[in-house]
This record gives C-alpha cells, sequence and structure tokens, in this order.
C-alpha cells in the first residue's frame, strides 16, 4: 500500500488490536476498580486508541485530551510545543495518560513533568505501541499494547504527514 511517497505493509491486523484491547481494559478495569480515574489522551494519533479503549473500561472514569506536536513527516524533530492544554482541575487525580505510540519517549516526558508539578495522585501511562529500541527514558509504561521495532508505522489513528489515521489495521514502512 502507498501513502503518499511510501510503501507500507500490513504489520498488525485490526482483529489483533482489537483482542489486546480487551485485555488491556480488563488490567485497567481490574487496577482501578472503585477510582475515578481521569483518562488524558494525546491528540492527534491516540484519538481512535482512546475511543476504543474507553468503550471496555467499565470503572467510572472521565477523559480528556491534550494536544502536542513533535512529529514532522517519518522523523521526530525533538521539539515538542504545547498546542492544547487541560481544562480540568487535576490535582488529587489518579491520571492515566493514553498514547498511541512511544518512540523516543521524549513527548510523554514533557507531559509527566507538566502533570507531576499539578499535584496529581498517580499517573500511569497506557500506550498502544512501544518501540523500545527507540526510547530513552526510564519511567515505566504500565500498560503497553504492543512491543515493536523502531521502523515507522502507519494506520489505527497514527499518520504519515496527516494522511493514513483512517486505516483499521496498523502498516509497517517498507525500506
Ligand atoms: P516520541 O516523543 O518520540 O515518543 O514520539 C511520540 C509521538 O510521535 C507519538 O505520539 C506519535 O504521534 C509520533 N510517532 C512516533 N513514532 C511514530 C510512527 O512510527 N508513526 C507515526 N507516528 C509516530
Amino acid at each position: 500500500m502507498t501513502v503518499r511517497d511510501k510503501d507500507f505493509k500490513i504489520f498488525i491486523p485490526a482483529s489483533e488490536i482489537n483482542e489486546r484491547i480487551s485485555e488491556l481494559a480488563e488490567e485497567i478495569n481490574s487496577d482501578y476498580k472503585d477510582r475515578f480515574p481521569l483518562f488524558i489522551a494525546i491528540l492527534n494519533g491516540a484519538f481512535i486508541f482512546a475511543a476504543d479503549l474507553m468503550r471496555e473500561i467499565n470503572v467510572r472514569s472521565e477523559i480528556s485530551f491534550i494536544k502536542y506536536s513533535s512529529y514532522n513527516g517519518t522523523k521526530t524533530t525533538g521539539v515538542i510545543n504545547e498546542l492544547v492544554g487541560l481544562s480540568e482541575k487535576i490535582e488529587g487525580r489518579d491520571v492515566i495518560i493514553i498514547e498511541d505510540i512511544v518512540d523516543t519517549g521524549n513527548t510523554l516526558k514533557h507531559a509527566l513533568a507538566k502533570l507531576k508539578e499539578q499535584n496529581v495522585a498517580s499517573v500511569e501511562i497506557i500506550s498502544l505501541l512501544f518501540k523500545p529500541d527507540s526510547f530513552h527514558h526510564n519511567y515505566p509504561i504500565k500498560y503497553c499494547g504492543f512491543k515493536i521495532p523502531s521502523a515507522f508505522v502507519l494506520g489505527y489513528g497514527l499518520d504519515y504527514d496527516g494522511e493514513g489515521r483512517n486505516l483499521k489495521d496498523i502498516y509497517q514502512l517498507v525500506d
């Protein structure tokens, strides 16, 4: 499959994604039983994952969204700009950050620091995808869907220069 100027091959089919999301939701439902977590999804990439995950969450909860910009094409720019912040008061809340993918980990490092400044009760991360070989931080990704190699991926919310977010399956760049 071609998106813009690049070729991609199927990598994780929708059925596997859905199955894994049910397992992750089950873990969260059990860990947060009788609590009231605030999910914070990071836009744009996490919007589809967040929507599918939330429909499997059965504990009392809320969800909000933040948006950063750190990506340009297939390589991280290393520059992180806060675009849209949180309107909720999050002091004392059990926060669960929803990410589509953790690559270098820089984006989340920044989000974590911001949240901790606001005295949250706890903060955990759920990420559908994780590239351990690119990660250069040491904070834990408590709920991780799939550990994947560092190659660029696309689909299920993840884009290549704005395109491909609508794809049901996850694709990997063909070199
Ligand atoms: P990090 O700050 O390097 O961890 O990058 C995190 C963000 O970069 C993610 O939320 C994605 O939006 C984007 N990103 C990282 N890797 C990929 C990829 O393989 N495909 C598409 N977007 C990616």
